[in-house]
């Protein structure tokens, strides 16, 4: 199984900046107070990095290196792409996308709102692609909308960035002789989050709700929370065979194993937070009695550090 590389975001830059804010205050606003600020940072990292390609089955890859992980459908009808990464990438997408053949684009489903997959909408619609998501996710890119956590404010996308084909619960098409089926999942990791079902080649993008081998972001901003994520991954662990291949937002390529794993631990620190602040321990406390520890070995090592995720699920507690 091809494994994705983690470490195009600088690592050492967002565990410096979390730990000195987290000294200070553990306000969500103040999660990844650094210089720069977040966003910055993700863009920056973006502009840095390469583009890795990797072939997953049948005409279906997936790119990584520019935010969230982008699928790929190629074939006569065009390119279909899952998530658009950031603006700053795209001389190192279009190469990637390139080098899996010559069909132009033609259409681009969301995961979610977020900027890491949708910052580049607007180039991805200019080159020729209709823009399909959930109506929460063209609701965020058509105004003016904060995320706490990151302390920003985005303003309202460009025009041509905004979805044109919206749905609420469910929406299939067919694209390069390919069954394509995307499911709402309910507040999850935001209010926006779909997965995106490749029939035949038994492949599924599952956006923001599965962060592999690494604590996940949680948007409270936008409607996600802690039992959002862990409703979002039993539907996977439900919908989800041992064969499908699965790609996350972020983190390597994986597969039902690594998504059991996930939902243990996202049920385990939930109860371990939960449990403390029942007690009546302030959010500090909480930090400092540890509930991540079990599990900081094998995802604590990324963007979302312990104390972070420990802030995240305390909120929603
Ligand atoms: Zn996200």
């Amino acid at each position: 199984m091809a494994s994705l590389d983690q470490s195009n975001l600088s690592r050492r830059s967002f565990i410096a900046g979390a730990g000195s804010a987290a000294a200070i205050t553990f306000s969500p606003r103040f999660l990844f107070a650094q210089s720069k600020g977040i966003v910055p940072t993700m863009i920056d990292a973006a502009a840095k990095a390469t583009i890795k390609t990797y072939p997953l089955r049948r005409n279906i890859s997936a790119l990584e290196g520019s935010g969230g992980n982008i699928g790929v459908l190629t074939g006569k009808d065009g390119k279909l792409l899952v998530d658009s990464g950031f603006t700053v990438s795209k001389p190192r997408i279009l190469e990637a996308l390139n080098s899996l053949g010559s069909d132009r684009i033609a259409q681009l489903l969301n995961t979610h709102w977020h900027t890491d997959h949708t910052d580049g909408n607007a180039w991805v619609h200019d080159a020729g692609a209709r823009i399909t998501a959930h109506v929460n996710t063209k609701k965020h890119l058509s105004t003016s909308t904060r995320v706490e956590g990151w302390d920003w404010t985005f303003p309202p996308a460009p025009s041509g960035a905004i979805p044109t084909v919206v749905f609420d619960d469910e929406h299939r098409l067919q694209h390069n002789d390919t069954n394509i089926r995307l499911k709402y999942y309910g507040p999850a990791h935001t209010d926006s989050d779909v997965s995106v079902f490749f029939e035949e080649a038994d492949i599924i993008h599952v956006g923001d709700t599965w962060w592999n081998g690494i604590y996940p972001f949680i948007d409270y901003s936008t409607g996600g929370s802690i039992d959002g994520m862990i409703h979002a991954a039993e539907r996977n662990l439900r919908v989800i065979t041992d064969k499908m291949i699965v790609i996350p937002g972020h983190g390597p390529i994986g597969d039902k194993v690594g998504l059991t794993e996930f939902g243990e631990m996202l049920v385990a620190i939930r109860n371990n937070v939960a449990t403390l602040k029942k007690q009546g321990k302030s959010l500090s406390e909480t930090i400092a009695s540890k509930p991540t520890a079990a599990y900081d070995a094998k995802y604590g090592h990324f963007l979302i550090t312990p104390e972070i995720f420990t802030t995240l699920v305390y909120s929603g507690v």
